[in-house]
């Protein structure tokens, strides 16, 4: 049994025992539950992040625990070594659910964009008669695909990448939401892949502009170029829509997920595309030894279950418009923007007497609700989308309260 240390004492044993790769806020959580969470000493807070998006149907949610618990029991891991009675059920299920030939799963979402930046190049080789070693993919500057040497290599944020080289080639970087750029590139006959998240999460909630996806869709149709989009934050009833690609009717050619594909519950993550594409990934070409465990896969069915059964992506669309509009009302200087969709949103903050973003999210925390910046500025606001309306507006007033309090 762990014994009972208070929060001052849990944040100074991370402090001297943990690496100091995150600045997490002074909070320690020890409870969740739908869309709160609980620290040592009992108090609730409104969770605000979402771990990052990956909490979609709420802490703990008793259909997913079930699953885990009750798998777990059971049978937790055979490797691909073996068949499992839970893996083809799981992939009949996610392939179904998104309308693709074939589920390739992972664990991270990290794992999962390099899955399918492999899946690109073989495709290149195989099928696209690139000569090897030459396939370029294009990527886009404020990208965030995770943390792996391959995905920094791709990366424009200095924090990212800086001192970690030498880094992979065979990327070209262009600006985000910049289709002209985005043709120029196109002209190189090396291209296999357009890599790109149909909103840019972790750069701070960038939206583009309606129609951009579409079209980069069908320039790179024209090209006989991929289009991947990594929906690891954007996907799983996010922005409102099962997929936020599903707001402009693309079909991407490789579908990258994570996050809210196990409910937080567990690392499950996935590439899906079609036979054409997928089958070009012969056996031992590619693997993981947790990936498609039965675990993921059962928690997995649960957790999409359940986007479908509470109706979660309609409820972020819905939700969203009140959230934007309520914070687009608060008469404070110090909100500069209020941008997002569905219930993936960010306010800029403009700082005030220097206070800045940090300064807010601490005042929040102190409120009630958790929410934490990117980028200095920029405060995320994505609650768990089982949120009720009313909970929303009580949050909705303590965020206003903490704003206010600065102004
Ligand atoms: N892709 C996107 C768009 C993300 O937002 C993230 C994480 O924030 C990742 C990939 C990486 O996922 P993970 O941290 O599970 O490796």
């Amino acid at each position: 049994m762990m014994q009972k240390l208070s929060s001052q004492e849990l944040m100074q044993l991370e402090e001297k025992y943990g690496a100091h790769n995150y600045h997490p806020l002074p909070v320690v959580l020890a409870k969740g539950e739908g869309p709160f969470m609980w620290d040592v000493e009992g108090k609730r807070y409104y969770d605000f992040l979402s771990a990052y998006s990956a909490v979609n149907q709420g802490h703990c949610h008793p259909k997913i625990v079930e699953a885990l618990v009750d798998q777990a029991r059971t049978l937790t891991l055979t490797s691909r070594a073996f068949y499992n009675n839970v893996l083809g059920v799981y992939e009949k299920y996610v392939t179904e659910y998104f309308g693709y030939d074939k589920v390739l799963p992972m664990n991270t979402g990290a794992e999962a964009d390099e899955t399918a930046l492999k899946l690109c190049r073989k495709w290149a080789y195989l099928k696209k008669g690139i000569p090897e070693g030459q396939a370029k993919i294009i990527v886009c500057e404020g990208n965030f695909h995770g943390r792996t040497i391959t995905i920094i290599s791709m990366s424009t944020d200095p924090d990212a990448y800086s001192e970690y080289g030498p880094y992979t080639p065979g990327f070209i970087k262009i600006p985000y939401n910049d289709l002209n750029a985005l043709a120029r590139a196109l002209e190189d006959p090396m291209v296999a892949g357009f890599l790109v998240e149909p909103i840019q999460g972790e750069a701070g909630v960038y939206v583009p502009d309606e129609g951009y996806l579409a079209k980069a869709y069908e320039m790179c149709k024209a090209k006989n170029v991929l289009f991947i989009a990594d929906e690891v934050q954007t996907g799983i009833a996010r922005t409102g829509k099962l997929l936020a690609c599903d707001h402009e009717n693309v079909r991407p050619d490789i579908l990258i997920l994570g996050k809210a594909l196990s409910g937080g519950v567990f690392p499950v993550s996935a590439v899906l595309a079609d036979d054409e594409i997928m089958l070009t990934i012969k056996p031992g070409q590619h693997g993981s030894t947790f990936g498609g465990n039965p675990i993921a896969a059962r928690v997995a069915i649960a957790a999409l279950e359940v986007v479908k059964e509470e109706k979660l992506a309609e409820k972020a669309a819905y939700l969203g418009e009140i959230f934007r509009s309520e914070m687009r009302n608060i008469k404070s200087d110090m909100i500069e923007l209020v941008r997002g969709k569905g219930l993936l949103n960010a306010v800029v903050i403009r700082p005030k007497n220097g206070k800045e973003a940090w300064d807010v999210c601490l005042k929040m925390a102190e409120n009630g609700v958790l929410a934490k910046p990117t980028h200095q500025h920029i405060i995320r606001f994505a609650p768990p989308l089982v949120i009720s309306e009313e909970q929303l507006r009580e949050a909705i007033e303590l965020i206003k309260k903490s704003i206010l309090f600065f102004s």
